[in-house]
């Protein structure tokens, strides 16, 4: 069975009222990573940021909350012990609202940094998810460099090479933002265009887990 792993970046409240309704329909799973972007944060405020209680409701309808650092500062430009304050932040807002510690991250921005690869490794974590738009070669698996498509309504090439890989029995990774997102137009998917994406998964016959879901399926196969 082909799989996606369906995942969402930034903490952008339409994710929860446009995105999760459709998720549900299908009973397709989905990893929220997250940075303190939340609209009533003290920090780097996002006007369409979910509030931080929005962690919970998210949680409690069964999805996965992984990290995405304090700040979503470039991590190649900053230290092992830098990014691991990042890491850190995150896990104890976790701690504060009662959820359970992230054992996924995603780099701020997409790219590889080594640094914040050797910052999770340090702290726990089971696997890392990069921006490389490319489905995943499961001969040469490395667990904290793993490629993800980036959606956008922009560049619909995204989504016609996520179904050509997907079609070859292939897994990938996506990586979506605000359903829609407004301040951020380059990674913007419409509430339509989303639809239409799940309803082709479930075509497809897609498995769709949570991120560390699907990474311990792959330990048990490896
Ligand atoms: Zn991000």
């Amino acid at each position: 069975m082909p799989t996606a792993v369906i995942t969402f970046d930034d903490v952008v409240r339409s994710q929860l009222d446009n995105a999760v309704p459709i998720l549900q329909k299908h009973s397709f799973k989905a990893t929220f990573f997250v940075c303190d972007w939340f609209c009533d944060s003290p920090i780097h405020p996002l006007k369409q940021g979910m509030f931080r209680k929005d962690l919970q409701t998210l949680h409690q309808l069964g999805f996965e909350l992984g990290n995405h650092t304090r700040d979503h500062a470039d991590p190649a430009k900053l230290s092992v012990e830098e990014n691991m304050a990042q890491v850190s932040y995150v896990e104890e807002m976790f701690r504060e609202e009662g959820l359970p510690a992230p054992s996924v991250y995603a780099y701020p921005g997409g790219p590889f940094a080594a640094t914040a690869a050797e910052a999770v490794k340090r702290l726990g974590y089971r696997a890392a998810r990069t921006g490389h738009p490319l489905p995943l070669d499961m001969e040469a698996l490395d667990l904290y460099n793993l490629p993800s498509y980036l959606l956008c309504d922009d560049r619909p090439e995204g989504f016609q090479s996520v179904v050509a890989a997907l079609k070859e029995g292939k897994s990938v990774i996506l990586t979506y933002h605000g359903i829609p997102d407004v301040e951020h137009p380059w990674c913007n998917v419409s509430p339509e265009h989303f639809a239409q994406q799940m309803q082709l998964l479930a075509d497809l016959g897609c498995d769709c887990p949570a991120f560390s879901d699907f990474v311990n399926q792959l330990a048990i196969h490896n």
